[in-house]
């Protein structure tokens, strides 16, 4: 059995962010000497990888700190949609704020309220967004089943980006919960209004 077929019989699967080797090895039933991702026998001082290869596949699909840091590099640290250079928004940022804390400081201001919110205020001018520079992002939410998915499926966006696509999803699950809400509702409504005539 592939990966791919593991997580048509257990779609659960796809809601996940990460996956550590030895469940993967349980619900594949690997057996002793049997390579964790693809099932070969391992070489004589091997025993449960039987390359590097392997490991890395397994690394990129179920490990969602080394898949990030290798869509990261694949995609050179440019945000997807807008195009800017992560990397680059931070250095110039803090370039930035090293010069208005300079001028805060002047003014007596060494942090607090005011102090954190200039912070605040020049980060978001540099797409800095709730809480980060940039995020890797799932093209299917892993709250639509879009988890372990491969790295193509994967994607780099700044901070701004990120939670932008973030908020239409929010708002697309809303739609989808009064859409429900809705149709459970319309019946009941209608019935009392003819009682009412
Ligand atoms: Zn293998
Ligand atoms: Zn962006």
């Amino acid at each position: 059995m592939t990966f791919e077929e593991l997580l048509q019989q257990n779609p659960a699967l796809r809601r996940l962010r990460s996956l550590d080797a030895d469940t993967l090895r349980r619900l594949f039933g690997r057996m002793l000497k049997e390579c964790t991702w693809c099932g070969k026998v391992v070489g004589k001082y091997r025993s449960t990888w039987c390359s590097q290869d392997c490991v890395d596949q397994f690394s990129r699909r179920c490990c969602s700190v080394k898949s990030a840091s290798f869509v990261y590099d694949r995609d050179h640290g440019i945000c997807r949609l807008c195009g800017i250079d992560v990397a680059k928004q931070e250095q110039e940022f803090n370039a930035a704020w090293r010069q208005k804390e300079k001028d805060l400081e002047a003014v007596g201001i060494r942090y607090g309220k005011v102090w954190t919110a200039a912070r605040d205020a020049l980060r978001s001018e540099y797409c800095f967004a709730r809480g980060r520079w940039y995020e890797v992002d799932h093209e299917i939410p892993v709250s639509e089943g879009g988890g372990l998915c491969e790295p193509e499926k994967l994607r780099l966006l700044c901070g701004k980006c990120h939670a932008r696509e973030t908020a239409d999803l929010q708002a697309r699950l809303a739609a989808r919960r009064a859409e429900k809400t809705n149709q459970t509702t319309k019946p009941k409504r209608k019935a009392k209004r003819n009682v009412d005539r």
